[in-house]
């Protein structure tokens, strides 16, 4: 599932092919996809338009839209949005050539695109999303809508102090809390399961019972595991030998003792943890 890192490599896929590009033309392709605007709306509102700059905050994407050819005094363009749900990514095409992000297939590039955003020189922006749980749709204002979203600052934007105040204020279980993305946005399951094997702390911890050194732990491991991943443009493959990532599924075993990892639903979500290293 695309979290914090996947989404920023979607961003950044954005900037680098379609920024400052007009939409000469927009094809829904399955209409389950849109949230809260219908098909005719989304393409007057993109088609004709540019992508002029893009904003995440967690797992959140808005792509800004101005006029073709810098007409001035005319109402402010509504915002494009995307989320990616369970499987959605992006792809570039030119030229015949496709480029894909994190989790693209180029062998089966066509079968799931749900909307694509064509230029004019041919080049197409596909949003690919197989389980068609991720959403566009158009906002007015990003910020009024991540607040209505009760959106926490992204986790790799937020302070060390911002976040352990933050965490200090929850009750409960630790793995629970560090999904809510009230609290900082953009940890997911897989990311959740990795600073918590880095930190050696079991998965249904109190936070209360957190000790100070766990805590700034949390903050650090928070950090590299986002900022490794977006590093690695999302190719979880490429992460460090020592993660836990890379054992997750049956019979995957601890990369620092060998010891069989545990499997358990905590907080609604399959967690992966070590027995040995996170002692409960
Ligand atoms: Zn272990």
């Amino acid at each position: 599932m695309p979290e914090l890192p996947e989404v920023e490599t979607f961003k950044r896929f954005i900037d680098r092919y379609a920024l400052g590009r007009a939409v000469q033309e927009v094809q829904v392709l399955h209409p389950k996809i849109l949230e809260g605007v219908t098909q005719a709306a989304l393409i007057a509102a993109v088609q004709g338009n540019c992508f002029t700059r893009t904003v995440r905050r967690g797992k959140h994407l808005f792509i800004g839209l101005a006029p073709a050819g810098g007409k001035t005094n005319v109402k402010a363009l509504p915002w494009l949005y995307l989320h990616f749900g369970m499987t959605g990514y992006l792809s570039y095409t030119e030229q015949g050539r496709t480029m894909v992000n994190a989790y693209g297939d180029p062998a089966r590039t066509d079968a799931h695109v749900r909307v694509r955003f064509a230029f004019e020189d041919g080049s197409h922006l596909d949003f690919h999303e197989q389980r068609l749980f991720g959403k566009a749709g158009l906002v007015d204002d990003p910020q009024a809508y991540m607040d209505a979203k009760r959106l926490g600052p992204d986790a790799l934007d937020v302070d060390c102090k911002t976040f352990l105040a933050a965490l200090k204020r929850r009750k409960g279980q630790i793995k629970p809390v560090l999904l809510d993305q009230s609290l900082v946005a953009g940890i997911g399951n897989v990311y959740a399961d990795e600073m918590l094997f880095q930190c050696r702390i079991h998965p249904e911890k109190r936070v209360a019972d957190l000790s100070q050194g766990q805590l700034d732990c949390l903050y650090a491991q928070m950090v590299a595991v986002l900022q490794n991943t977006v590093d690695a443009e999302a190719a979880r493959e490429q992460l460090p030998k020592g993660y836990l990532i890379h054992h997750r599924g049956k019979k995957g075993r601890c990369p620092r003792d060998k010891t069989p990892l545990a499997v358990q639903t905590i907080g609604g979500r399959t967690t992966y943890f070590c027995p040995a290293c996170q002692p409960e």
